[in-house]
């Protein structure tokens, strides 16, 4: 069984991120979405949130599975069996970083290939930190997020 994991601090889930995730899920057997436990900016979401999130908008995706993770992600990426780990690419930008992280991963664990999707160009723009902008503000972010959470999200945001 083929199994990718799909990193990141989903804080929150954005229909970018929901888009790399189901293109993943027709690519492997099973992909495991992991949230990073250990942020440097502090998070507007916890680990639980997080993870609740992204179990109702993925549960129609049946090879896909929510943990969460902490420390090394080749560690993790071991622990999981895994073969590949599947990152979105939204701009030259995002490039240079992953790029340095890849060399750094297939070093520490050479087993584990670091998988690049585009972007879908309907959402190149998306980030975590735009939705938490628009909202805080009070600007719509239906287009942005998953319409199951979006009342939730916008709840937490604009409360803040
Ligand atoms: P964000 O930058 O939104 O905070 P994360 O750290 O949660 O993103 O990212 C998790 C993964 O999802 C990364 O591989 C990131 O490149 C990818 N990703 C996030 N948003 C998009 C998008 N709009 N299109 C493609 N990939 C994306």
């Amino acid at each position: 069984m083929k199994v990718a994991i799909c990193p990141g601090s989903f804080d929150p889930v954005t229909l970018g991120h929901l888009d790399i995730i189901e293109r993943a899920s027709g690519l492997f057997d099973k992909v495991v979405v992991a949230v990073l436990c250990n942020m440097d900016k502090k998070p507007s979401f916890s680990v639980e949130e997080r993870i609740s999130f992204l179990k109702e908008t993925t549960a129609h995706l049946h090879n896909v599975e929510i943990d969460s993770f902490d420390g090394l992600l080749m560690d993790f990426a071991r622990e999981k069996s895994a073969v590949a780990v599947v990152k979105g690419l939204r701009a030259v930008s995002d490039f240079e970083y992953e790029f340095q992280m890849s060399m750094i991963n297939k070093k520490l664990c050479p087993e584990v290939e670091t998988v690049y999707l585009n972007t879908s160009q309907e959402y190149m723009y998306l980030s975590s930190s735009v939705v938490k902008q628009i909202a805080s503000f009070g600007g719509d972010i239906r287009n942005f997020v998953p319409e199951a959470i979006h009342s939730k999200i916008v709840d937490r945001l604009t409360n803040m």
